[in-house]
């Protein structure tokens, strides 16, 4: 489209343009704005970002060479970017119907109908508000009626209604009803009627596909649904499920037993997570049994396979409130990394220098205090024998004070 500039200030290597008439839209009710380009003869100057200013719509351009008021120049959107809002903007009315008819006292917050560039990708959000639990059986079923409304390829319309001639059926938000005497209406057929002022497809089959690929919990009323529409939502689908056939092939299992395996799964780790926690309280008896006393200082060593820097650490501060008298404690916790712990007490040496100084050769990260340290390595293959040489060490080092 041929335009005119109107006003055009240039600020950091941008221009601020407005244009006699644009196809730009600004971002406004959830849907982002549109990008392209203003072209001046042969000169290209990207468009990215519009912004409304008093009703007024500004573009935020970016180029080589000069603009300035009176200039011709023609519109070129970025296609791509805007048929996709409109997608996702014509499914998130259709999805939101969809779960209203299932929870009746569905609230609609807020929506974001975005577009990334650089992966050429969209994505829809809706933040909803419910106080019946939602359940993937109610995604589910609302996700089967968008698809089949967007397979039945019904139409969607749009026209401006007078506020006072509404009918119930009609989407609108209360404080709209106040502001306006009339309102635009977006119709699809059959099935939804909304008060919007964004863009939509004229056809539900133009969205093709639409799938959930995400919900956020974020409270106990408060979801975050995360969507997308036509290739994108299809190239998702693909990959998922393509990842749990392939996934499950490997591991001896039908695709349809996933769910089966998926469920043992976290029923190990809630055991697993027992019976580390019972390990964590039977480990500082243990511990008492392994030691070398050096000039009347118990020198107490352990290596505990499996064990995080956290569940070290936990178990480091355990060993210093119940151990009497003076002692110093190497812990040693393997998982895929090799985390060392060193408590002590009552011990005139910086535990946290001299650990440091040992695993110097080893790429090591951590930090402490002189009586508690925490350091961890890449694991090594001779656990054992560092485990020894850290003894030796601390060996040397009480005779060196006390001898
Ligand atoms: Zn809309």
């Amino acid at each position: 489209m041929d335009t005119k500039i109107v006003s055009c200030e240039k600020t950091n290597h941008e221009f601020k343009v407005l244009l006699d008439k644009t196809i730009f839209r600004y971002k406004a009710g959830g849907q982002d704005c549109d990008k392209g380009q203003l072209r001046k003869d042969d000169i290209v100057f990207e468009v990215v970002d519009v912004e409304e200013e008093n009703g007024k719509t500004i573009h935020i351009v970016k180029g080589k060479g000069s603009l300035d008021i009176g200039d011709e120049v023609l519109c070129v959107l970025d296609w791509e970017r805007r048929y996709t809002l409109m997608k996702l903007h014509t499914a998130e009315h259709i999805f939101y119907k969809s779960l209203a008819k299932r929870l009746p006292d569905l609230e609609l917050k807020k929506l974001w109908l975005t577009f990334d560039d650089d992966k050429r990708e969209g994505n829809g959000t809706i933040v909803i508000e419910t106080s019946k639990p939602l359940d993937w059986k109610i995604l589910v079923e609302a996700e089967t009626e968008v698809n089949k409304i967007i397979y039945e390829n019904r139409s969607i319309k749009t026209y401006i209604s007078n506020v006072k001639d509404l009918t119930k059926d009609v989407r609108i938000k209360e404080s709209l009803l106040k502001r306006m005497n009339q309102v635009r209406i977006v119709e699809v057929e059959k099935f939804d009627k909304a008060a919007c002022s964004g863009t939509h497809v004229e056809r539900t089959g133009e969205i093709m596909f639409f799938k959930i690929t995400s919900i956020e919990k974020k409270n106990a009323q408060s979801y975050h649904l995360n969507f997308k529409v036509g290739e994108d939502a299809l190239n998702f689908a693909l990959t998922v499920s393509n990842q749990v056939l392939w996934k499950a092939q490997s591991i001896g299992y039908n695709p349809d037993e996933v769910i089966y395996v998926l469920e043992k799964h976290e029923k190990l780790r809630e055991t697993l997570k027992g019976l580390k926690t019972q390990l964590l309280n039977t480990i500082p008896q243990d511990i008492e049994r392994n030691k070398e006393i050096v000039h009347n200082i118990p020198i107490y060593y352990y290596v505990c396979r499996g064990l995080e820097v956290k569940e070290l650490t936990m178990l480091g501060r355990r060993l210093k409130k119940k151990i009497e008298g003076n002692f110093i404690a190497i812990l040693v916790g393997t998982n895929e990394t090799a985390s060392f712990i060193i408590a002590s007490k009552g011990v005139n040496l910086d535990v946290s220098k001299i650990l440091k100084e040992f695993l110097a050769n080893y790429d090591c990260k951590g930090g402490g205090k002189p009586d508690f340290a925490i350091y961890g390595i890449k694991k090594p293959n001779n656990i054992n024998e560092l485990l020894n040489n850290l003894v030796n060490r601390f060996r040397l080092e009480i005779s060196k004070i006390l001898a």
